[in-house]
């Protein structure tokens, strides 16, 4: 039984979700003890207990403490089976961390997955849906992992209630992947999504992004999103390159310009194309996972990215713990920081 407390380094529900995946994968049996003991209301919430309940139906898992507000848990991983399966997470809570939590285990099932995942689908503090779409998934093909993904209902912050579906074929294999530079120009694409409020929200935040970078007329839409659970506004900037795509959003509130959303949003999309490096804080975070098991069956990954977060060195921690892998970070004098993660014996 692999040990893990909750509370180490970032100890919030990235060191959940990634211990039940790779538990799952690796069909070790986990503990986890203080469970997001370094959050302000500890515990299981609605999206870590959703994709608890999803790894264990995935997995044929037997779990126990799968209850809301639960500090500490056990999974020990069946067959990983494929399939369709069904899960709500029940609130504005994230269906894109449910369903990146558990394609690390459909990845490595016996059949072909089918997925549902009712929730919010641009929630604050998780990958929205567009980054999963744009630059999380297609990073992951070129992993050797096939994953379609649509979105059937927007779930905006706060109200979520949103819809996505993922198919998912197992991979003959995770391969491993290089990002040391950005390849190719700067393809920057903005979008303002809104729902149930005017259209003009999203134009004014298009107008000023377009103000201040010049970037061509083509690049900006707005789109009123029809299906959706509820009122929203995000706006979107992703900066694609040949090889590697970024996305930062914003997320409009009540009482907040649309501008100041705007040149909030831009401020991070700056941050991120002067640090020129190819991988961006949260992206960092989400490919530890699927470069650990490329490494873990002898394929070596490497890429370059901002200082390390916490939840980025916590992630290696937990990986080291479930995978025969090596992670070594470097430290260059431009302030980036050059990753590998690769077998043991690499
Ligand atoms: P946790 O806070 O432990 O539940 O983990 C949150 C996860 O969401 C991490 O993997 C972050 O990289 C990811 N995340 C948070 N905000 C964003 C964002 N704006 N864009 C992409 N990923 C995000």
């Amino acid at each position: 039984m692999i040990e893990i407390n909750g509370n180490e380094g970032e100890g919030g529900g990235q060191i959940v979700r990634s211990s039940l995946a790779l538990a799952a994968v690796t069909g070790q049996p986990a503990r986890i003890t203080n469970i997001r003991g370094g959050r302000k209301k500890p515990g299981l919430l609605r999206q870590h207990l959703a994709g608890l309940r999803a790894i264990r139906a995935v997995c044929s898992g037997e779990v126990e403490g799968d209850r809301l507000g639960s500090t500490e848990l056990t999974l020990v991983p069946g067959k990983l089976s494929g399939g369709e399966h069904h899960f709500e997470v029940g609130s504005a809570g994230s269906a894109i961390l449910v369903a990146q939590t558990i394609l690390p285990v459909l990845l490595h099932a016996d059949a072909p997955s089918t997925i549902s995942i009712g929730g919010g689908t641009h929630a604050a503090w998780a990958p929205p849906f567009d980054f999963f779409s744009r630059c999380y998934l297609p990073l992951l093909a070129k992993m050797n992992a096939e994953v379609e993904v649509d979105i059937e209902s927007h779930g905006f912050y706060p109200s979520g209630g949103g819809r996505i579906a993922m198919k998912v074929q197992p991979t003959t294999g995770m391969e491993g992947i290089t990002l040391a530079d950005r390849v190719g120009r700067l393809q920057p694409k903005v979008t303002a999504l809104v729902s149930k409020i005017p259209e003009l929200v999203g134009q004014r935040e298009c107008d000023v992004i377009a103000r201040k970078t010049g970037w061509d007329k083509k690049a900006f839409q707005v789109v009123d999103v029809q299906q959706a659970g509820g009122p929203g506004n995000v706006v979107m900037i992703e900066l694609a390159f040949d090889n590697v795509c970024e996305l930062i959003i914003g997320f409009g509130k009540v009482g907040v310009k649309a501008e100041q959303v705007a040149r909030a949003t831009l401020r991070d999309a700056r941050t991120h194309l002067f640090s020129e490096v190819p991988v961006g804080v949260y992206l960092a975070d989400q490919l530890l996972l699927p470069m650990g098991l490329a490494a873990h069956s002898g394929h070596r990954s490497e890429f370059r990215t901002r200082p390390l977060s916490l939840h980025s060195r916590t992630h290696i921690d937990v990986l080291k713990r479930f995978l025969d892998v090596n992670v070594q970070t470097v430290s260059a004098e431009d302030g980036s920081v050059h990753v590998t993660v690769e077998g043991r014996e690499g």
